[in-house]
């Protein structure tokens, strides 16, 4: 799993340097609509666009695309910034299209004088009729032959608020035959009687996407305006835009294909409708792809990024496994994650040939992958806690772990046999395992080397602290649900398992959410915001066992 992926843009942006295009500089921005949360695939275009800058000692900025008063808030804004930052990267500007309205109006004035875009009064319905089809040409408004002086005027009472929402739009006046439907004189501004959540109600008319988009980077200076691939088809009249504007500067649009992973949804509009309709706890809920929800599940900064940088960039479509993901969070917490003891679904363990009240400290690897991070001391008692599924009354064949008259090395330990259970004389579960200890075989001394079947984790009764475990299951029970299936029947209804009655080594108590950390045998885990003085929450990230096939 090196970096061998392929990254076109890379490709030509080093060769457009080279050649001294756009006086050799390299000019990029990341430019979200602050309407919902940053998901994983905007992570993508983020290590992208700031990687780019980074490797060419350019500039990124950070530029919120807020042109649509309706669905915009400060709150999203907000929580975009805290993302970028937290995957590690320093904007050049923090700036919004919303300050360019009155540049970007000035620009359609331009557009009018020069004859190249007009007011329409035909209705959406009409507009949309008289536009055509694939095989169809459009035909052209009545209101296409208005003069200069005449849309001059419309549009300024446009702008003042004489009229109606959906009475005017204004249009470029391209080609209602060309073959590109985006080139059929496309809608640059719409009357929309709607306060915006940084202008106010300054404005009455905004500005179509396609018209603000194009406009914002020139101003900015932006050589190399990276988008995903749907907007391939757009890229003519990105170009004429920024021409017949007669913008600042010729910004370069290059499309690449959007990150879609398996088991999940990526558009913020369908999270924000598992948001809205409370199928998962919020925008940061543990389940989600969304940044916010992959920080608080446990995820790196650094295996996002390993991740962005392995999958590459291409021009086709595709969708990639959640295993691929999980496996560079895995990869990255295997190196760094302290490795600690706790116990999911506990059951008593007696031994009965240990001094009641005696506690050992014995001493425990914090990281065999790395010898820096040392050791520590866990307390070991005549109570302990194992987990139920270390133990059976009758074992199956390939059970190696404790049964009656079996033995099992306890890690960091000593070698226990189990000698008799406690049953609930009702339900007849097995509430307490009995066993003898062998005192020569604690860990690091003389009679170590003795062999078992397996090593379990256990943790002291007596010093043990309560927790409460998340276990994630995928979100979606379909790998990837058709555009006709409503996703949201597709949800798994067992995506989380909240563990109540979990216990922890005692060395956690102080743990603050954010804390990473393998539980030996069960995964990584990582301390949930949730937590309180009495009771910890863990999320567990991810599983230990590899499922991505390389
Ligand atoms: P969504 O469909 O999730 O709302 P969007 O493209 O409308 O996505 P924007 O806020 O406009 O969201 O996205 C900001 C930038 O992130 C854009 O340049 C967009 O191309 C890019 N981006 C969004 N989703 C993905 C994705 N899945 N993979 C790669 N880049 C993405
Ligand atoms: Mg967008
Ligand atoms: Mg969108």
């Amino acid at each position: 799993t090196g970096s061998a992926a392929s990254n076109f843009i890379k490709e030509i942006v080093a060769q457009d340097r080279a050649a001294g295009k756009h006086g050799g500089r390299v000019a990029t921005r990341f430019p979200p609509e602050p309407n919902g949360y940053l998901h994983i695939g905007h992570a993508k275009s983020i290590c992208l666009n700031f990687g780019l800058a980074l490797e060419h000692g350019g500039t990124c900025n950070l530029r919120f695309d807020d042109t649509n008063p309706t669905t915009e808030s400060m709150e999203y804004v907000e929580s975009i910034k805290d993302d970028v930052r937290w995957l590690g990267f320093a904007w050049d500007k923090e700036l919004y299209a919303s300050d360019y309205f009155e540049q970007l109006y000035q620009f359609a004035v331009h557009l009018i004088r020069a004859g190249r875009a007009y007011v329409d009064s035909l209705n959406a319905d009409q507009i949309r009729e008289y536009r055509g089809t694939l095989t169809e040409p459009g035909k052209d408004s009545p209101y296409r032959s208005r003069t200069v002086d005449e849309n001059l005027d419309l549009f300024r009472r446009m702008r003042e608020g004489e009229f109606a929402e959906g009475s005017h739009v204004l249009r470029a006046k391209i080609d209602m035959a060309s073959p590109n439907i985006n080139l059929r004189d496309p809608i640059l501004y719409r009357i929309r009687r709607v306060p915006h959540y940084r202008a106010g109600d300054a404005w009455l008319i905004y500005p179509t996407y396609d018209y603000a988009h194009p406009l914002s980077d020139a101003i900015e200076g932006i050589t190399h305006s990276i988008c995903t691939l749907e907007f391939e088809d757009h890229r003519p009249l990105y170009d004429w835009v920024v021409r017949e504007s007669r913008a600042p500067s010729t910004p370069q649009q290059i499309e690449f294909a959007r990150l879609n992973l398996t088991h999940t949804v990526m558009s913020k509009r369908k999270l924000l409708r598992l948001v809205e309709e409370g199928h998962v706890t919020g925008w940061d809920d543990p389940r989600l792809p969304t940044i916010k929800g992959l920080r608080r599940r446990g995820y790196t900064p650094e295996a996002i990024r390993a991740f962005c940088e392995h999958i590459g960039v291409s021009k086709r479509d595709s969708v990639v496994e959640m295993a691929l993901l999980e496996h560079f969070i895995r990869e990255d917490l295997n190196k760094r994650a302290a490795r600690v003891m706790g116990v999911l679904r506990p059951l008593k363990l007696v031994i009965e040939n240990y001094p009641e009240g005696k506690i050992e400290e014995l001493e425990a690897i914090n990281n065999p992958e790395d010898s820096a991070a040392g050791s520590r001391l866990v307390p070991f008692s005549r109570e302990l806690y194992i987990e139920q599924d270390d133990f059976r009354e009758d074992p199956p064949k390939q059970f190696f772990r404790l049964a009656p008259g079996r033995e099992v090395r306890l890690r960091y330990a000593y070698i226990v046999k189990c000698v008799g259970i406690i049953k609930d004389e009702r339900t007849g579960e097995v509430m307490e395992v009995r066993c003898t200890y062998d005192p020569e075989t604690r860990s690091g001394g003389s009679g170590a080397g003795r062999k078992v079947k397996s090593t379990i984790h256990w943790v002291s009764a007596a010093r043990a602290v309560p927790a409460e475990a998340r276990l994630y299951e995928q979100l979606l029970n379909e790998a990837s649900p058709g555009d006709e299936q409503d996703f949201v029947s597709c949800l798994n209804p067992d995506s989380v398992q909240i563990l109540r009655g979990c216990l922890v080594e005692p060395g956690l108590a102080e743990a603050k959410p954010g804390l990473r950390v393998q539980f030996e045998r069960l995964g990584y885990f990582c301390v949930d915001p949730d937590s309180t003085a009495q009771r910890l929450v863990f999320n567990r990230t991810v599983a230990l066992r590899d499922t991505w096939a390389k």
